[in-house]
């Protein structure tokens, strides 16, 4: 087992992260779906491994809940290495670094969750360490300043964003792979929920799986979720067993709806609709007026609608499509020329 150090608040798990953690796969052989990023990080492991050289930095991006942290806590037990935790923006500093960079070993992981919130000073005191393991510091002030340069122990760093577009330029080129997380199928997702129904001690019926993953937003994290709340319900209203129709009734009761949309989903696309009229409508303007942060919309809530084409995004701003319209029982406002082939 890798140790693993937790020192930022930030990178704390709150109680739904830690039930999560608890269901996260330990090693890439027991990663579901991601078959190409699986086979690459084990090749580089291996490689690693032979010519007895640290990992390359590696970059994962994708919306919350796909895996990043998941992969990148994987790698140290692959490794037989160590991991350390921190975030962006518990990274006010350099000097906030350095703990983490004084306590690596050889070959150890560095991961930086949000690492796109990590400020500019910060970013460029992390180039060198890097590039060529080693840190400038400067000590004392004005005239009498001056810059050592410290050694480090080869280490890997793994960066997650769920903004590769923030990050800059000279950050993303220092990373050797740079890694896109996609959506999960619902095969895959309901791979998942079995796998973690197994681990729950709770009987799934291989159709509950399916309408579970069907309704879980293409994300692993949220298949966790409904399958805990379904579990409970299960408990409480039934022998304990999920069955398709437990476990339609207890998402149907989450106002989980057939399409996976959850209450949230549905506020945004009835403001794009009711509100905006269906578009266009910047993302600032729709998260003010669902009083959200704009970053929880575009982050966690627009992916998800834009794959499914519920949203498109255009140089205007958001449009709701044919198929929001549809999903609410609507008719469509009539299309406008350059946007009509969205919604033939
Ligand atoms: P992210 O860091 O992208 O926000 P996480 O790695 O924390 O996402 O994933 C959330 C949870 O989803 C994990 O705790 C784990 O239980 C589950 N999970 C993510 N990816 C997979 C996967 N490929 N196979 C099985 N479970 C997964």
């Amino acid at each position: 087992m890798p140790r693993e150090t937790m020192i930022t608040g930030d990178a704390l798990p709150d109680d739904e992260k830690r039930r999560d953690a608890a269901l996260r796969p330990r090693r890439l052989s027991d990663v579901i779906g991601q078959r190409q990023l699986v086979r690459k990080l084990e090749i580089n492991v291996n490689a690693a491994r032979k010519l007895k050289e640290p990992l390359g930095h590696i970059l994962f991006d994708g919306p919350p809940g796909l895996g990043k942290t998941t992969f990148a806590m994987a790698l140290p037990n692959e490794l037989g290495t160590s991991i350390q935790l921190t975030s962006g923006p518990a990274l006010t500093k350099p000097a906030d670094l350095l703990p983490f960079l004084t306590n690596l070993e050889e070959g150890s992981i560095l991961f930086v969750d949000e690492i796109h919130r990590m400020p500019r000073v910060v970013e460029e005191f992390i180039y060198p360490a890097m590039e060529d393991f080693r840190v400038d510091i400067v000590l004392g002030e004005g005239l009498n300043a001056r810059t050592i340069s410290m050694p480090l122990k080869r280490f890997t760093l793994i960066g997650a964003t769920t903004r590769s577009g923030m990050l800059s330029g000279p950050l993303r080129d220092r990373f050797r792979m740079h890694e896109h997380l996609e959506f999960y199928t619902v095969e895959d997702l309901a791979t998942i929920v079995t796998t973690n129904a197994k681990k729950l001690n709770t009987h799934l019926d291989p159709d509950a799986a399916i309408e579970m993953a069907r309704r879980s937003r293409g994300t692993p994290r949220i298949a966790n979720s409904r399958l805990h709340w379904v579990r409970s319900f299960a408990a409480s209203e039934s022998d304990g067993r999920i069955t398709r129709a437990i476990a339609l009734a207890a998402l149907e009761l989450a106002e989980v709806d057939p399409e996976g949309l959850d209450k949230q989903d549905r506020r945004y696309l009835e403001t794009l609709m009711g509100v905006f009229d269906g578009g266009p409508a910047g993302v600032e303007a729709i998260a003010a007026t669902m009083n959200l942060p704009a970053d929880t919309l575009a982050d966690e809530v627009e992916p998800f609608l834009l794959r499914e084409q519920f949203v498109v995004r255009t140089p205007r701003g958001r449009l709701a499509t044919h198929r929001a319209y549809k999903h609410f029982g609507k008719t469509p406002k009539p299309t406008e020329g350059e946007d009509a082939g969205l919604f033939e």
